[in-house]
């Protein structure tokens, strides 16, 4: 099977009945764009910066970031690379940036909350992704905006580096996307607000599914909450999605559910745009794509909604996929 995706390397991601769609790959450091290249990755959908600051004993300086940031988008020759700006906080620490204990760390000071709170850390990351933006496609996107205000304030300060660079006689692009992690229900159900100011959504379901179950994503004895396919979530990504659209504006999704096999017939129903995943999983998916009718992905995208449990979900693909064979 695997030969058989392998020839799947230079072909489009596109449904039987000829819907378009791109897969592209999680990354956290520039070696990984090799396997995103190796296994026919149309873009990077999730580029997670803070693993530059996880690597490093201080923080990372404007040159660094920016030699790695364009590292990768040179490396990908012009496709779509997705940046996230710094989600430290939650369960990821930073031994010289020490931060506040805390009760609830997932709920707490983390992401853009920190961003906005520390605009020189947040500021210095922004001008090395502007000046990255000139050796290819880059789309920056904040990680955990929870309001539409916060979304605003970081890119209000992202047109103010891009302005001063550009008064510098720095060369940048001049079609820099910027979007938003959606993975805060809270967001999401304002999705037709926030579509108005972001140039694309990206969901972020490990953290959606989190925080709509109230389930820490990392406890064992919560994980039965961990429920992908439950309608509460399909609807918050339908929000999303729709919303997107109707602003002429696209969603992707990087969480982990991007990749999973049997969410993806319902991504495709819901019409998501862009599936991001780890760079192993795209050759399959696109073969699963391949074969799926994005109209009858639909029709199961609806009963799926309709549905009242995760399980009756699970059900409900599984039978479609039998139909399918
Ligand atoms: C997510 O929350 O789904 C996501 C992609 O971000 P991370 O897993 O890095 O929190
Ligand atoms: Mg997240």
């Amino acid at each position: 099977q695997r030969s058989l995706w392998k020839k799947l390397k230079s072909e489009p991601s596109i449904s039987a009945d000829g819907k378009h769609f791109t897969i592209g790959a999680n990354i956290g450091t520039p070696d990984d764009v090799r396997a995103v290249q190796d296994n026919g990755g149309e873009a990077v959908g999730l580029m997670r910066s803070e693993f530059l600051y996880m690597d490093s004993s201080d923080l990372p300086t404007e040159e660094e970031q920016f030699q790695a940031y364009k590292e990768v988008v040179t490396n990908m020759n012009g496709k779509q690379v997705v940046i996230r700006t710094m989600d430290i906080g939650g369960d990821k620490h930073l031994d010289y940036l020490p931060l506040p204990e805390e009760m609830n760390p997932f709920l707490g000071y983390r992401a853009i909350r920190i961003s906005l709170d520390k605009q020189d850390i947040f500021r210095t990351q922004l001008r090395a992704l502007i000046r990255a933006s000139e050796f290819g496609k880059l789309a920056i996107m904040f990680p955990m905006i929870a309001t539409v205000n916060e979304f605003k304030q970081a890119k209000g300060i992202f047109e103010e580096e891009k302005s001063k660079l550009i008064e510098q006689g720095v060369p940048v692009s001049t079609n820099i996307e910027v979007g938003m992690m959606m993975e805060i229900p809270a967001a999401a159900l304002i999705a037709d607000k926030l579509a108005k100011y972001v140039d694309f959504f990206s969901i972020g379901t490990n953290d959606l599914i989190q925080y709509t179950f109230a389930a820490d994503r990392g406890n064992e004895r919560v994980s039965y909450l961990y429920q992908p396919y439950n309608p509460s979530l399909l609807k918050l990504i339908k929000n999303t999605i729709d919303a997107s659209h109707k602003e002429g504006k696209w969603t992707g999704m990087c969480g982990e559910m991007a990749g999973d096999q049997t969410a993806v017939p319902i991504l495709i129903g819901l019409g998501l745009d862009e599936f991001s995943m780890s760079a192993t999983s795209m050759l399959q998916t696109r073969a699963l794509m391949h074969d799926l009718s994005s109209e009858e992905c639909k029709k199961l995208a609806s009963s799926a909604l309709e549905a009242e449990s995760n399980e009756e979900v699970i059900h409900l693909v599984n039978d479609f996929q039998k139909q399918n064979k």
